[in-house]
C-alpha cells in the first residue's frame, strides 16, 4: 500500500469532479466571459461576504496581488515569522510590492493586538510606513493551528483604528471553519482581502481564489494580468472548484480525524520526541533520529512524508487518504520499522 502524506495537494480530481470540469461553459477569462469562472468568483465572495472574487493559478498568485494591492513601495507589512507570505513566496513581498517585512513571533504563527501594536511604525522619515497586516489560518508552520473570530475581530479593530488593511492568508481556512465552528459568512466584516486555495484540503486540481471589495477586485485583475496570470478556457478548472466548494467542505472533518488518530499512535512511539497538538489536517513531530532517517524507514513502507527541520516531520492528511490507509500507517507506526 502507498500512502502520500507529504501534502494535502497530492490529490487527484475525483470522478464527480472529472464530469463537472469535463462539462464545464467555458470562454475567454481575459475579455471577462469564461461563465464558469464568473460563477466561481461570485460564489465564493457570497460565501464569505464579500463583493468580488478573481481567480488564480496559485496561492501564492492571490496573495502576492493582495499585498501590491494593499500597500505601496517603501511600505511595511506585519506577519508572523511562520507567515507563508514571508517563507515560501519566493521573496515576493520584496521582489513584487518593493515592502519590507515586520515579524512577529506568535504561538504556533498566531498573533495577537498586543503583540501587533508597538510594531506598527509611528510616522516618521526614518520608518517604512506600516500599512497592511497579514494573518494566515489555518498555520501551516504552526501545525495546521487556528484563529477563532474571537482573535480575529480585537486585530481587524485594531487595524481599522490604526489605518491598516488585514489580509487574510485563507489557504486552508475551511480547515479552520471545520475545527472552530465559525462561519464563513462572518469572516468578510473584518478582512480586506481572503486568499482562499481550492488545491489544498478541496481537493481542486489548480487555483485560489482572492476576495475583497469590487474597488480592489478590478485592480487586483490589472494585477493578475501584468504576473502573466490572465488565463483562457480555465473555467475547466473553476469547474473542478466549484464542485470542490460543493461536495468537499464537509468532508474536511473526515480528515482531521484521521490526523488526530496518527498523531495519538505518534504518541506512543518511544522514537518519537514530541507531537504538536492537532487542531486540523496537518501533524508535525520531531524525531529522536534525523527526520531523514525516518523518512526512509517509511518510504520503504509505501508511506511518503516530508520534513520541515532537521528532527521534525510533517503528516498531512487529505481527500485521498483514506480510513484503511491510515489503519496502515498506524499499523507501520507501533511496528518496528
Ligand atoms: C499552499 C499555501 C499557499 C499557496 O500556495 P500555492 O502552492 O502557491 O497555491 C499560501 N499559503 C499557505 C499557508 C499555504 O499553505
Amino acid at each position: 500500500m502507498t500512502v502520500d502524506l507529504r501534502s494535502d495537494t497530492v490529490t487527484k480530481p475525483t470522478p464527480g469532479m472529472l464530469e463537472a470540469m469535463w462539462s464545464a461553459k467555458v470562454g475567454d477569462d481575459v475579455f471577462g466571459e469564461d461563465e464558469t469562472i464568473n460563477t466561481l468568483e461570485q460564489k465564493a465572495a457570497a460565501m464569505f461576504g464579500m463583493e468580488a472574487g478573481l481567480f488564480c493559478p496559485s496561492g501564492t498568485m492571490t496573495n502576492q496581488i493582495a499585498i501590491k494591492c494593499f500597500t505601496q513601495p517603501l511600505d511595511e507589512l506585519i506577519a508572523d515569522q511562520t507567515a507563508h507570505v514571508y517563507r515560501y513566496e519566493g521573496g515576493g513581498i520584496a521582489f513584487n510590492s518593493g515592502v519590507s517585512t515586520r515579524l512577529l513571533d506568535g504561538y504556533r504563527g498566531i498573533i495577537t493586538p498586543e503583540m501587533i501594536e508597538p510594531e506598527i511604525n509611528a510616522e516618521n522619515i526614518h520608518y517604512p510606513h506600516t500599512s497592511l497586516v497579514v494573518l494566515e489560518n489555518t498555520v501551516n508552520k504552526g501545525g495546521g493551528s487556528c484563529y477563532t473570530l474571537d482573535n480575529i475581530a480585537p486585530i481587524a479593530q485594531l487595524c481599522q483604528a490604526k489605518g491598516l488593511k488585514l489580509h487574510l492568508d485563507g489557504a486552508r481556512v475551511f480547515n479552520a471553519l471545520a475545527h472552530t465552528g465559525d462561519k464563513a459568512l462572518d469572516y468578510g466584516q473584518y478582512f480586506d482581502g481572503i486568499s482562499v486555495c481550492l488545491s489544498k484540503g478541496l481537493g481542486a486540481p489548480v487555483g485560489s481564489v482572492l476576495l475583497a471589495d469590487k474597488a480592489t477586485i478590478k485592480y487586483a485583475r490589472r494585477i493578475r494580468k501584468v504576473l502573466g496570470g490572465g488565463m483562457r478556457q480555465a473555467g475547466f478548472l473553476a469547474a473542478a472548484a466549484i464542485y470542490a466548494l460543493d461536495h468537499h467542505v464537509d468532508r474536511l472533518k473526515i480528515d482531521h480525524a484521521h490526523a488526530r488518530i496518527l498523531s495519538e499512535e505518534l504518541g506512543k512511539q518511544s522514537w518519537v520526541a514530541n507531537v504538536m497538538p492537532v487542531e486540523t489536517n496537518i501533524v508535525l513531530f520531531d524525531t529522536v533520529e534525523p527526520a531523514a532517517i525516518v523518512l526512509a524507514k517509511l518510504a520503504a513502507k509505501g508511506i511518503k512524508a516530508s520534513d520541515t527541520a532537521k528532527h521534525r516531520i510533517r503528516f498531512v492528511t487529505h481527500l485521498d487518504v483514506h480510513a484503511d490507509q491510515v489503519e496502515y500507517v498506524v499499523k507501520v507506526l507501533s511496528s518496528e520499522f
